[in-house]
């Protein structure tokens, strides 16, 4: 019988997931010598048999690897035989070649939670139970490759039975890295709000008690804390709501089983599995208007952000105890959720009336993720727990290594490498300085890790975006600003590798034009090289700036002033009687001197306008309220639009607002319900941008459209745009994994900059 031997390298995601075990498991099925180890790029195989025997091997290599594995390459060679008298799983190798992934962290596995309530088991009841197939991966990582010494469980040492398991080939926690038990692992500690430890022997059972009792409870968790209540207490939810700063965002909730779920919100086939997926994100769903939950939970709101416990700790928490626990970030209004205990009790003393602490340091931030089913799809809105850092793969490699800084709202960033573009997790809103050290932080914590080295720095043209700062002081890289709007739409293309020329119907908040005006309402055509504005919504003062983005009636009387001029006081509008009028006059002045009423195209704020036009939201407290609560008061089944609004419009350069606006007024001042003009509001703008992009097609064969922007955040006018696309024979690119918001944006600003720098 011949023997060879052959060296395989597999390169992607094989770290953390079991891969080595199943390689050695397979070889011992395949009869063959050799060994594994994890190297930073991937795996190293090398294994000596028959012929036969080898290729059994390789078929099955792929074809069974483990669920959580990611295969990008396998690369084969054959080698002269070794002296390995068996196959074994060696110590990690460092290597020069850099091409490593690590995995996003995972949801607690069924074998794991049958243990977990299992009173036999020696893990019963075990808060930081966790095998190779779940747990903690990317929180816990301080550098490469994926081995306990490299990971924040370092600080415990494995007793003799971790131990035994740990280097049990046969046994499901071999090589799990941050295996433990009750012996030798992480454990609970209860403290008050002054940071007094509370003398209990059981952790959990004291904080469900203190729970029942309406108190805040601050969890530590995967990626950071979380302030729990109970979501039936309305007491307790409401003293959240007023400690912590939130006005009337809603709350994020948790609840023990999709059954549960079920009974709170109405789940469709598709979000159920995004519920019960290893990623656990925040589902966005309808809520159910009998439920038993506290209605502070989401004031004015008829979806929930519901989600499935994903920690051990979680389960013994929720199950038989709870319908439903509020699990939000732990931070103050917008700041970065804590991570470290110190810091925690420190940032969160007035918040939370107890804090449920462990010993395993969190060394990167994560929040939960959360994700809306739109027009068939799961669709992400915040990308963080569970998908990062997993990355996006180009159908092309970028020639360099390009960190792109993205925008100021949402931030994150993303390192290229290859074909892989590597988005960071959900970091926030630069314009806290918080976030800006997060930002900071990330910058430096993905290069480490991922071990990347940027050749050039994209970063987007707004001269008072922190990131864009940032980016102009970093010394001895090529920098490449990109606009804005452009980013989105090669977001949408990269996501779906498609190059061609697109037009993009780009509806955001703000973005800074080219011009130096804040744009928001693009229909452009372009691809990633460059892209010609073809049109834009009608330009609309915005008195007060960022102030008008908080007080939406500013917007609305600047549509009004825009058309009606001073005769706009003959409307009979309850928005302008209940607003006094010297307040009134004073934005007109605003706007009539110019003094700080930047024109703007945002669609962001149209709707926000028009929200306050029609008297739904005239001040909003949380980002983008006033556009919610339209979408949420639209009537159902109002089919037409404001046809003779739109009709004689010339659909390219400035598309019409005025009209509509008109439209509008009239029909409320004639009494229809404002459902019925929310409705006719959402379809009369559909058939605007569908007429842009037909025009646009006409005038330049371009027959791919790409929607990129919040805005698309609206599934009532996501979905119907999408329809009427389709009618009229348009091929669509959507987002799907990379959010539709500015979260995205540093995707297309890698692919942007890879264009530049080729050309
Ligand atoms: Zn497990
Ligand atoms: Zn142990
Ligand atoms: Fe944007």
């Amino acid at each position: 019988m011949r023997i060879k031997r052959e060296q395989i390298r597999v390169d992607g995601l094989v770290q953390g997931v079991g891969f080595r075990p199943f390689v050695y498991r397979l070889a011992q099925d395949c009869k063959l010598r050799g060994f594994v180890n994890n190297t930073s790029a991937g795996a190293l195989i090398e294994i000596e048999g028959s012929l036969q025997q080898l290729d059994a091997f390789r078929q099955r290599l792929t074809r069974e690897a483990p669920p959580l594995a990611n295969i990008v390459n396998v690369e084969h060679l054959e080698i002269s035989p070794g002296c390995d008298s068996a196959f074994s799983i060696q110590i990690s190798k460092k290597e020069n070649r850099s091409k490593t992934f690590i995995s996003p962290d995972v949801t607690v596995c069924d074998d794991c939670l049958s243990e977990l309530f299992d009173p036999g088991d020696r893990r019963h009841g075990y808060p930081f139970i966790n095998c190779t197939n779940c747990g903690p991966r990317y929180t816990i990582i301080k550098s490469i490759p994926y081995d306990r010494a490299f990971t924040s469980m370092n600080a415990f040492q494995m007793c003799e039975k971790c131990s035994a398991e740990y280097h049990d080939p046969e046994s499901r926690r071999f090589h799990a890295q941050p295996n433990a038990c009750a012996e030798c692992g992480p454990q609970l500690r209860l403290r008050d709000s002054a940071g007094r430890p509370m003398e209990t022997a059981d952790p959990i059972t004291a904080a469900i008690s203190c729970l029942k009792a309406g108190k805040i409870v601050a969890l530590r968790g995967i990626g950071g804390f979380h302030l729990a209540v109970d979501a039936a207490n309305d007491a307790a939810t409401l003293r959240l709501r007023q400690r912590k700063g939130r006005g009337q965002k809603p709350f994020a909730l948790m609840a023990p089983d999709l059954k549960t779920i079920k009974k709170l919100c109405r789940v469709n086939a598709c979000e159920g599995k995004a519920l019960v997926s290893l990623e656990r994100p925040i589902v966005l769903l309808a809520a159910r208007s009998n439920n038993t939950l506290a209605p502070s939970i989401a004031p004015n709101n008829s979806n929930l952000g519901v989600m499935l416990p994903y920690t051990p700790l979680h389960y013994l928490l929720l199950k038989n105890h709870f319908d439903a626990l509020v699990m939000t970030s732990g931070n103050f209004s917008e700041e970065p959720i804590a991570i470290a205990n110190d810091e925690a009790m420190q940032r969160l003393a007035e918040i939370a009336d107890y804090f449920l602490l462990h010993d395993r340091e969190i060394l990167q931030r994560c929040d939960d993720s959360i994700v809306r089913h739109m027009d068939g799809k799961t669709r992400t809105i915040r990308r963080s727990r569970g998908y990062a850092p997993k990355p996006f793969w180009l159908n092309k490699p970028t020639d360099k290594n390009i960190l792109a800084c993205g925008g100021e709202q949402k931030n994150t960033i993303a390192l290229s490498r290859g074909r892989a573009v590597f988005l960071s997790q959900h970091i926030g809103d630069l314009n806290n300085p918080a976030a800006l050290g997060f930002f900071e932080h990330s910058v430096d914590h993905l290069q480490h890790i991922l071990e990347i080295k940027p050749q050039a720095i994209a970063f987007d043209l707004h001269p008072e975006y922190h990131a864009t700062k940032w980016a102009l002081q970093q010394k001895g890289l090529p920098l490449i600003g990109v606009q804005h709007h452009h980013a989105h739409l090669a977001a949408v293309m990269a996501e779906n590798n498609a190059w061609q020329p697109t037009i993009g119907i780009i509806l955001d908040g703000t973005g800074y034009g080219t011009d130096g005006a804040i744009w928001g309402g693009e229909v452009l055509v372009g691809d990633a090289r460059a892209f010609q504005r073809f049109a834009w919504l009608e330009p609309v003062a915005l008195p007060g700036g960022e102030t008008a983005i908080r007080q939406p009636w500013r917007i609305a009387l600047s549509c009004l002033y825009q058309i009606y001029g001073q005769s706009l006081f003959k409307l009979n509008l309850p928005f302008l009687q209940e607003t006094p009028r010297d307040q009134l006059n004073l934005i007109i002045q605003m706007i009539e001197k110019k003094l700080n009423a930047p024109l703007t195209t945002s669609c962001g704020r149209l709707f926000d306008g028009i929200a306050a036009l029609l008297n739904i939201r005239k001040e909003i407290s949380y980002e983008a309220q006033a556009a919610i609560e339209l979408e949420m008061c639209i009537a159902e089944g109002v089919r037409e639009h404001y046809e003779n609004a739109i009709s004689d419009s010339e659909k390219a350069g400035a598309l019409p607002v005025s009209g509509i606006i008109k439209a509008l007024v009239e029909d409320l001042q004639r009494g229809r319900p404002t459902g019925e003009i929310a409705a006719l509001f959402h379809n009369t703008l559909v058939e605007l941008f569908l007429g842009a992009a037909i025009q646009a097609r006409e005038k330049t064969g371009v027959k791919q459209v790409g929607l990129s922007g919040g805005v698309f955040q609206n599934r009532y006018f996501f979905e119907r745009l999408c329809h009427r696309l389709r009618q009229n024979q348009f091929k669509i690119l959507t987002h799907q994994n990379a959010p539709t918001n500015d979260g995205g944006l540093a995707l297309g600003q890698i692919v942007i900059a890879n264009a530049k720098l080729q050309s």
